[in-house]
C-alpha cells in the first residue's frame, strides 16, 4: 500500500470517440488485473477514511481495496457485496468526485484513488471467476411485495432475501430495472449489468412480475392483504413541462420519452412515441445529466447537430464534469448563458426553431447561488427540427398513496420515519418517490435500510 508516491491515479480507459459514437455499448474499459492492483495499491489506508464516510452505503472500501491490492479477489468481491446489492452499477455510474473520490485523502494533490473502477473491476473479475453474492439458505416465513423494481426495489429485495425472507416483485415496465434499464443509457451502463444482477435474485428466488401497475393492473389493498410488509420504490419519473407556448407540439419531446423510446427501440420492444432523430437538428434543453445522456443519445441516433442550451455556464451545470467533457468529446456544441423564450412554430404547428436569450449571472441568492438575469434585447434563434427539454422531474402522486393513508410533503414525496416507514404501519417507502429525483446509490441505500427495519420488525 501507500505507493501514492510512485504511482499516478490512472482513470479507465476510454474507446475511440470516432468509434463509441457508433454504438450505445459502454465507453470506459473495466480495469485489467494488473491495473486493479496498482490502482488500489496507492491506498493509504487512513485511520478515519473520509472516502467511507463520502459514500451514501458506507462501502469498506479502504478493505476492498486492501484486498484487491494483495490479490485475494474472492475477499474484495466478499466485502464490496457485503453493504451493495450491485457494486459494478455504482462504479459505473457514481458521481464519484462528489462522493466517494471527492473525500478521498488524496484527493488533495495526488489524484483521489480510482475507487469506482476498482469497485466495478472487482464484482466484473468476480463474476468473471465464478464467484457470486451469497443469499440466506433458510427462509424465516415472511414475505413483502415490492412495488418498482428500480434500484431501491431490487436493493431492498436483495437485502431482504439475505436475511431469508421471501420478495416479491411489481413492475409496470416488461424489464426491471427501473431507470437502470429504461433512462440511463447503455453508454454509460451496460444493460446486461442489471439483466445479470436480477437474474441472481431470481436464482435466489425473488419472484418478478413485470408489465403489473400497482393501482391498475391490480390494487395496493391486494398487496397489503396477501403480505407481512410491502416497500414502495416506484421513483419521480414526472418530467418538468417547460412552460413555453407549443410545448405540447409533435417535435417537442420531455428528456424521459426521448430516452425511453429509444431505449425501447434497441430492446426491439413496442414504442408509443416513435422519436426520430436521424439528420435533424437536435436541440436539448437543460444542463443536467439527463441532458448528457439525451444528447449524447441523439449523436448515436445520427441526429445532423446536436446543441445542448443551457442559462448558466459549464461551471454551474448541475450534473456530473465527467459527463460533460465526455459529451463535448463526442461532438456536442454548447451555448451558455441562453434561456429559452417562445418556440417558433411553422403553419403545421411543428416547431422549426427555439427563441433564446442570453442571460447573466446576477446577485446571489438565499442560498448563496447567484440568480439568473435575462439581457433584454438580446433575443436570437437557434434552428430545431426537434427540441428535448431535460429541465428535471417531479415526483407521481398515485392515488393509492392518499387512499391507503400514505402521507406524502409538499412535493408529492412519501413521507419516512427513521425506519423507512411510511405513515401507515407496514408499508415502507424508499428511492426517488420518497427524497426527489436524485442518484442510484441514495435510492439503494433506502431499500438497504427499509429492508434492515422489515427484518426487525419480523423477529
Ligand atoms: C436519464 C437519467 C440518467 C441518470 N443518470 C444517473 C447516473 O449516472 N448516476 C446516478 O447515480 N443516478 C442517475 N440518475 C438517477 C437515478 O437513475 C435515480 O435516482 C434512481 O434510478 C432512482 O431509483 P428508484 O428505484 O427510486 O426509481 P426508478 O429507477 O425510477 O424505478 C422505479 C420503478 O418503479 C416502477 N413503477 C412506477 N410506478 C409503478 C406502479 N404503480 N406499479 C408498478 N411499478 C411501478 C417503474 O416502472 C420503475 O421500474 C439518472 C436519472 C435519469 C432520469
Ligand atoms: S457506491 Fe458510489 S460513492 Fe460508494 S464507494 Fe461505490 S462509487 Fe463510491
Amino acid at each position: 500500500m501507500l505507493r501514492f508516491f510512485d504511482l499516478e491515479r490512472i482513470d479507465a480507459k476510454k474507446r475511440d470517440v470516432v468509434v463509441r459514437n457508433k454504438d450505445f455499448d459502454e465507453i470506459y474499459e473495466v480495469f485489467k488485473v494488473a491495473k486493479a492492483g496498482e490502482q488500489a495499491d496507492r491506498c493509504i489506508q487512513c485511520g478515519d477514511p473520509y472516502c467511507h464516510n463520502g459514500c451514501p452505503l458506507h462501502n469498506l472500501v479502504p478493505h476492498w481495496l486492501k484486498a484487491t491490492a494483495s490479490n485475494d479477489l474472492e475477499f474484495a468481491f466478499d466485502l464490496s457485496n457485503e453493504t451493495s446489492p450491485f457494486p459494478e452499477v455504482m462504479g459505473r455510474i457514481c458521481p464519484h468526485d462528489r462522493l466517494c473520490e471527492g473525500s478521498c485523502t488524496l484527493n488533495d494533490g495526488h489524484g483521489a484513488i480510482t475507487i469506482g473502477s476498482v469497485e466495478t473491476f472487482i464484482s466484473e473479475e468476480g463474476f468473471k471467476k465464478g464467484l457470486k453474492p451469497k443469499f440466506a439458505e433458510v427462509k424465516v416465513g415472511k414475505k413483502v411485495a415490492i412495488v418498482g423494481a428500480g434500484p431501491a426495489g431490487l436493493s431492498a429485495a436483495t437485502f431482504l432475501l439475505r436475511e431469508g425472507v421471501d420478495v416479491e416483485i411489481f413492475d409496470k415496465q416488461s424489464r426491471a430495472g427501473g431507470l437502470l434499464t429504461y433512462g440511463i443509457p447503455g453508454f454509460k451502463l451496460d444493460k446486461h449489468v442489471i439483466a445479470r444482477r436480477v437474474k441472481l435474485l431470481k436464482e435466489a428466488g425473488a419472484v418478478f412480475h413485470q408489465n403489473v401497475e400497482i393501482g391498475k393492473d391490480k390494487t395496493f389493498e391486494e398487496l397489503t392483504e396477501n403480505f407481512d410488509a410491502v416497500f414502495i420504490g416506484v421513483g419521480a419519473v414526472k418530467g418538468r413541462k417547460s412552460g413555453l407556448n407549443d410545448d405540447d407540439a409533435p417535435n417537442a419531446h420531455l428528456a424521459m420519452e426521448f430516452l425511453v423510446d429509444i431505449q425501447k427501440k434497441i430492446f426491439d420492444e413496442s414504442r408509443t412515441e416513435n422519436i426520430e432523430v436521424k439528420e435533424k437538428n437536435v436541440v436539448v434543453i437543460g444542463g443536467g445529466d439527463t441532458a448528457m445522456d439525451c444528447v449524447r443519445t441523439s449523436l448515436r441516433e445520427k441526429a445532423k447537430s446536436v446543441k445542448c442550451l443551457y442559462r448558466r455556464d459549464a461551471h454551474n451545470m448541475p450534473g456530473s464534469r465527467k459527463e460533460y467533457i465526455n459529451a463535448k468529446e463526442e461532438g456536442v456544441e454548447f451555448e451558455f448563458y441562453v434561456s429559452p423564450k417562445s418556440l417558433v412554430t411553422n403553419d403545421k404547428g411543428k416547431i422549426i426553431a427555439v427563441e433564446m436569450v442570453k442571460t447573466k449571472l446576477g446577485e446571489a441568492d438565499v442560498s448563496g447561488r447567484q440568480k439568473v438575469e435575462e439581457i433584454a434585447g438580446s433575443n436570437y434563434n437557434v434552428d430545431a427540427d426537434v427540441v428535448i427539454f431535460a429541465l428535471g422531474f417531479d415526483t407521481i402522486e398515485y392515488p393509492f398513496f392518499a387512499s391507503n393513508g400514505i402521507e406524502t410533503d409538499k412535493w408529492g414525496g412519501v413521507l419516512v420515519d427513521e425506519n423507512y416507514q411510511t405513515t401507515k404501519p407496514g408499508i415502507y417507502a424508499g428511492g426517488d418517490c420518497h427524497r426527489g429525483a436524485d442518484l442510484v446509490v441514495t435510492a439503494v441505500r433506502d431499500g438497504r435500510e427499509a429492508a434492515k427495519a422489515m427484518v426487525k420488525s419480523f423477529s
